[in-house]
């Protein structure tokens, strides 16, 4: 049952990641599970996306971003998006830097909440220097300003333009009859 976003909830942006099994499949069910979070409503998704994998070896990745309503605390969304990750086989094996993953879903930004702990950065200190984020939240916030002053669609042409390659593949949410 979709619980109503209380008035204490907050706009949070999450992305989504996967480069290991089925990857587009995987992004569909944790949208679906994202939506089942107590207090959380979906705003928007973007497109499903494919890039390169940036900074690491490995299959290419599959992509989106989410904008929810929460009303959970930062450090209790944290960890249910990592059971959720768990739940899609997410292994973290150690001294592997970006290791391929199943599932990765990075909280980006919630509300205007500057974070600075051992276990959440908050807003994500790497989002602006990935277009495989940018290009995915520019298609539903071209117009929001990064912490740096350049407006999302800005960044995300400018990274673009400097090599990073992403793609939009198609739509993340189907229909049951899509399927
Ligand atoms: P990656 O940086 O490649 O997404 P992981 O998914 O393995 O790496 O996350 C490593 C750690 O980053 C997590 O255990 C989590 O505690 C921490 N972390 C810090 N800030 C954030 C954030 N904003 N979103 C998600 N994880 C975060
Ligand atoms: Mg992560």
């Amino acid at each position: 049952m979709a619980v109503k976003a209380s008035a204490a909830s907050e706009v949070v942006l999450i992305s989504l990641g996967a480069n290991l099994g089925d990857g587009a499949r995987t992004l569909r069910t944790a949208l679906a599970a994202l939506q089942t979070l107590p207090t959380c409503r979906l705003i928007e998704a973007s497109s499903l996306y494919r890039s390169a994998p940036v900074d690491a070896a490995g299959p290419d990745y599959w992509n989106a971003v989410v904008a929810m309503h929460c009303g959970l605390t930062p450090e209790v969304l944290l960890a249910r998006l990592q059971r959720i990750e768990k739940a899609h086989g997410r292994a973290r094996p150690t001294g592997v830097h970006n290791a391929p993953r199943t599932l990765d879903l990075d909280l980006l930004l919630f509300g205007s909440r500057h974070l600075q702990d051992e276990r959440l950065v908050l807003p994500h200190p790497r989002m602006h220097l990935r277009a495989f984020v940018l290009v995915p939240l520019a298609e539903i916030w071209p117009h929001w300003t990064l912490p740096d002053g350049e407006s999302v669609a800005q960044a995300a042409r400018r990274l673009q333009q400097l090599g990073q390659q992403v793609e939009r593949v198609g739509p993340l949410a189907v229909s049951p009859t899509d399927s």
